[in-house]
C-alpha cells in the first residue's frame, strides 16, 4: 500500500519532542512513522510526498460545539449581558426556520478549515445528525437531551432516547448529551447515566456555566429558578426540595454522571473541591471562554485548572455564542486569561497547546487521536506560521495561531487546503 510522506519544516508531535525539517509517514489512514526528513526519505524512497510550509500538528479536537447552529451567526456576533438575556435571543431565532443540515454542514467545512479533524458535536434537531459523519470529521455525536421531569420519563423516556440515538449515523461515535442540570430532572440524570454505561457510549454535559445555575442547584433559587416557576415548570426535584444543597459538579457526582467517559462543558463556577472531584472522577473539562465572554458570563478559572492538575480540553461552542469556530483562537484566549490570573509557569504555551490537541481527544475518548504517534489515526493539520523554531511556532500558535489552517488531513485524506 502507497506511503504518502508529510514534509513541514516544524513538526510538533505533542507527546514526543518537536522535529525541526521532519515529517511524517502515513500509510491506510494510519501514521506509520513520525521522525526527521531524511531519515523518513530514505525509509520510503517511494512515497508521495507533500511539502508543506509552517507547523505540522496533530488535527485540533473541538471539544464543544453545536455545529447545527452555525447558521444562527447573528446571536453569537452581539453582546449580551448574561446568560438570561442570551438565551432569550438564542430562542427567538431558534424557533424561526432553519436548514438544520446545511447549517451543520457549513459548520463541519468551517471547522475543517480552522484545523479541527475530531469535534464533540452536540445535535439537538434530528436533521442536523450526519453532518459530522458526511463530512468525514472523527469525534462524537452528542444526542442532546433535555426537558424531561422524572414523571414524563418514566413513560417511556428511555425507549424514546434510545431511538433518538439508533438514529444518529456513525462513524463517529454516537453518544448522549444530558442539556444541564436545570433542564433535565434528578432522576433523569440518574438514569441517563446508567443508560450511558449500559450502552458504552459517552456522556457530555454543559455544567457549572452560569451563577444562576449554581443558584437553581444549591438552593432552588435565583432567577433560573423564578423563571422555572413562572413558567409552571415546578415538577422538577430540586423546585420542589429547594435545592440539592450541593454545588454542581457535587450534584452531578452523587447522581453517579461524573465518569472518565463524561466530560463536561464550560466548567466556569467551580471551587477547590470541585476541581479536586473532577480530577478524582477523570472528567475532563472543555473551556470555551469566547462562548464565555459573549454570553457575559465570568471567565473560566483557566489557571487553577493548570495548577491544580486538571486535564482540559478547549471548545468553541457554537457560532450562536461565538465569534468562529477556530479553536486557536480559544486557545489564544485562554493563553490570556491564564496569564490574567497569575499562571506564570513556563510550560504554559506547551500546555495549553496539549489541550486542543491531547486534551481533546482524552475529553472525548479518543484513544488514537491527539498526538502524532506511530499507530494512530493520521489526523493531521498544518498551520502557517512565521516562528522557524520549535519554542517560538508552539508560542505562535498559541497566542496568535492562525483561524486558517493551510491544510487539514483527517485519517490520511486532505480533507481542507487552503
Ligand atoms: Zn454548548
Amino acid at each position: 500500500m502507497t506511503v504518502e510522506l508529510h514534509r513541514a519544516p516544524i513538526v510538533l508531535p505533542v507527546d514526543a519532542p518537536a522535529i525541526v525539517d521532519g515529517a511524517v509517514a502515513v500509510r491506510a489512514g494510519r501514521i506509520l512513522a513520525v521522525g526527521p526528513h531524511d531519515e523518513l526519505a530514505a525509509a520510503h524512497p517511494d512515497a508521495a510526498r507533500h511539502e508543506w510550509d509552517g507547523a505540522l500538528v496533530p488535527g485540533l479536537v473541538n471539544a464543544h460545539t453545536h455545529l447545527q447552529y452555525t447558521s444562527m451567526a447573528e446571536v453569537g456576533q452581539a453582546e449580551h449581558s448574561g446568560f438570561e438575556t442570551w438565551m432569550h435571543a438564542f430562542q427567538e431565532l431558534y424557533e424561526q426556520e432553519h436548514d438544520w443540515l446545511g447549517s451543520a454542514s457549513t459548520g463541519a467545512a468551517l471547522s475543517l478549515r480552522g484545523g479541527a479533524t475530531a469535534v464533540a458535536e452536540i445535535v439537538t434537531d434530528p436533521d442536523a445528525a450526519s453532518a459530522v459523519h458526511e463530512a468525514g470529521l472523527h469525534g462524537v455525536v452528542y444526542w442532546e437531551v433535555m426537558g424531561w421531569t422524572d414523571a414524563a420519563w418514566a413513560h417511556g423516556g428511555r425507549d424514546t432516547v434510545l431511538e433518538q440515538l439508533r438514529r444518529i449515523p456513525s462513524p463517529p461515535a454516537a453518544g448522549l448529551s444530558p442539556h444541564a442540570v436545570y433542564s433535565l430532572d434528578t432522576g433523569v440524570l440518574r438514569d441517563l447515566a446508567g443508560l450511558a454505561a449500559e450502552l458504552g457510549v459517552r456522556q457530555h454535559i454543559h455544567a457549572a456555566e452560569s451563577a444562576w445555575e449554581d443558584a437553581y442547584v444549591r438552593t432552588g433559587t435565583g432567577e433560573l429558578a423564578d423563571t422555572w416557576r413562572q413558567l409552571e415548570r415546578t415538577d422538577f426535584a430540586l423546585l420542589r426540595g429547594n435545592g440539592s444543597g450541593r454545588s454542581v459538579i457535587g450534584y452531578l457526582d452523587d447522581l453517579g454522571s461524573l465518569s472518565p467517559a463524561t466530560h463536561l462543558a464550560h466548567g466556569i463556577y467551580v471551587d477547590a473541591d470541585d476541581r479536586r472531584i473532577l480530577r478524582e472522577r477523570g472528567v475532563v473539562v472543555a473551556l470555551c471562554p469566547r462562548s464565555n465572554a459573549v454570553i457575559g458570563l465570568d471567565p473560566p478559572p483557566v489557571a487553577d485548572y493548570l495548577r491544580e492538575g486538571n486535564v482540559i480540553a478547549v471548545g468553541t461552542d457554537s457560532l450562536s455564542s461565538s465569534p468562529s469556530l477556530s479553536l486557536l483562537a480559544d486557545v489564544a484566549e485562554l493563553h490570556r486569561l491564564s496569564r490574567a490570573q497569575g499562571y506564570r509557569a513556563a510550560d504554559l504555551h506547551e500546555r495549553l497547546f496539549a489541550a486542543a490537541t491531547r486534551g481533546g481527544a482524552v475529553a472525548l475518548g479518543l484513544d488514537d487521536a491527539g498526538t502524532l504517534t506511530a499507530g494512530r489515526r493520521a489526523d493531521l493539520a498544518v498551520f502557517p506560521i512565521a516562528a522557524r523554531t520549535p519554542v517560538d511556532a508552539v508560542a505562535e500558535l498559541v497566542e496568535s495561531g492562525p483561524a486558517v489552517a493551510t491544510a487539514t488531513i483527517v485519517a490520511g485524506r486532505v480533507r481542507w487546503r487552503a
